[in-house]
């Protein structure tokens, strides 16, 4: 059985979700001590819960510790069964993580499956909805994989109640190797910000901030009114390159003034347009995963944040692959493996 140290590194969420993800890629049973305890309340929270039971019900996992605030568990797993399910996170903990959990297995899988989820779509700390959709999930596709991604009802923290379903088909063999070490051109990009149940001037305003902000063309703005059951403010700018994406949040909330979440999102991409890498820091502590499975493949992108370093360590603790990296000019690292 593999030990997993929960502190290690960022000792945050990310280290069950990893090591759920790849026990049930591998088949290898996996005992966690120390769960998320470099976090202000360590153990496991409602969406890490989520996740566990989630992957639990795909593989049919004989599991131990999986209750709220526990600091270990142990997770025997079974073969992973594509197919039709739902999970809710119940309270404003977030969806897209118990996607991040299951998608690697269901990579692996023979089937096509359809993932309903309730719970928070846009989360400040969590992929967005719409990164998954407009980017993480689209590199995917490059390496084979299929998708499809709708969401009825938002969902922002504190209210939560997002509902989102997104249809997974495996490629037809595995995962294909990837190469975004160079992005290319930008081909477009693409404003959304969001409001609901407070002013859409509010949306309106972070459009023509971020326009006024960037550093280079923006395609289309749009500022919409959303359905969701609390109120909340998301600003979302989506970049297209010949042979990459990125894509840059900021969430609005009392106390945080619209100018702020305009400049989050348009500073934090205009960092990244000028610094020339493919891939944003978000990205890539999450494409480390389908890169490992796919046995090789390489990105550059800034310096590398502990969530991804995190993520090296645990991918090296279930799969006998040498992940490097390396910084190749200056602010510009390049990570690879194979
Ligand atoms: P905790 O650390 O409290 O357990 P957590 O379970 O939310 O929290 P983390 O370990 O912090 O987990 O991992 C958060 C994940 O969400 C990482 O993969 C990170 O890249 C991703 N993420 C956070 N913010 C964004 C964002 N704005 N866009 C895309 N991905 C994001």
């Amino acid at each position: 059985m593999i030990h997993i140290d929960g502190s290690t590194g960022e000792g945050g969420g990310q280290i069950l979700r990893t090591s759920l993800a790849l026990s049930m890629c591998t088949g290898k049973p996996f005992r966690i001590t120390n769960i998320r305890a470099k976090r202000p309340k360590p153990g496991l929270l409602r969406q890490h819960l989520t996740a566990v039971n989630a992957a639990q019900s795909i593989c049919q996992a004989d599991v131990t510790g999986a209750d709220i605030s526990s600091l270990s568990l142990t997770f025997v797993p079974g073969q992973v069964n594509p197919g039709a399910y739902s999970f809710a996170v119940g309270t404003a903990g977030s969806a897209t993580l118990v996607l991040q959990t299951i998608l690697p297995p269901l990579l692996c899988a023979k089937e096509s499956s359809t993932i309903h989820l309730e719970g928070g779509t846009h989360n400040p700390w969590a992929p967005p909805f719409h990164f998954l959709k407009q980017a993480f999930l689209p590199l995917i596709e490059r390496m084979g994989a299929w998708f499809s991604a709708e969401i009825t009802q938002w969902g922002f923290y504190p209210a939560g109640g997002g509902k989102c379903i997104f249809r997974i088909t495996p490629p037809a063999e595995k995962l294909l190797n990837i190469d975004l070490t160079e992005r290319g051109r930008l081909i477009r990009s693409e404003v959304l910000t969001a409001v609901a149940n407070i002013p859409w001037e509010i949306a309106d305003d972070e459009c023509k901030l971020i326009a006024r902000g960037t550093r280079f063309p923006i395609d289309r703005f749009r500022a919409e009114n959303v359905s969701s059951s609390g109120p909340g403010n998301v600003a979302m700018l989506e970049m297209e390159f010949e042979n990459s994406r990125a894509f840059f949040t900021g969430f609005g909330e009392m106390g945080t003034s619209r100018n702020k979440v305009a400049h989050l999102v348009s500073s934090s991409a205009n960092r990244f347009f000028a610094c020339g890498a493919a891939i944003d820091e978000h990205m890539a502590d999450q494409l480390l995963i389908p890169m490992a499975l796919a046995g090789k493949g390489s990105f550059t992108t800034r310096a590398p944040t502990s969530h991804t370093t995190t993520n090296i360590e645990i991918i090296r603790s279930f799969l006998d692959i040498q992940i490097q990296i390396s910084e190749i000019r200056k602010g510009v690292w390049k990570i690879w493996n194979g």
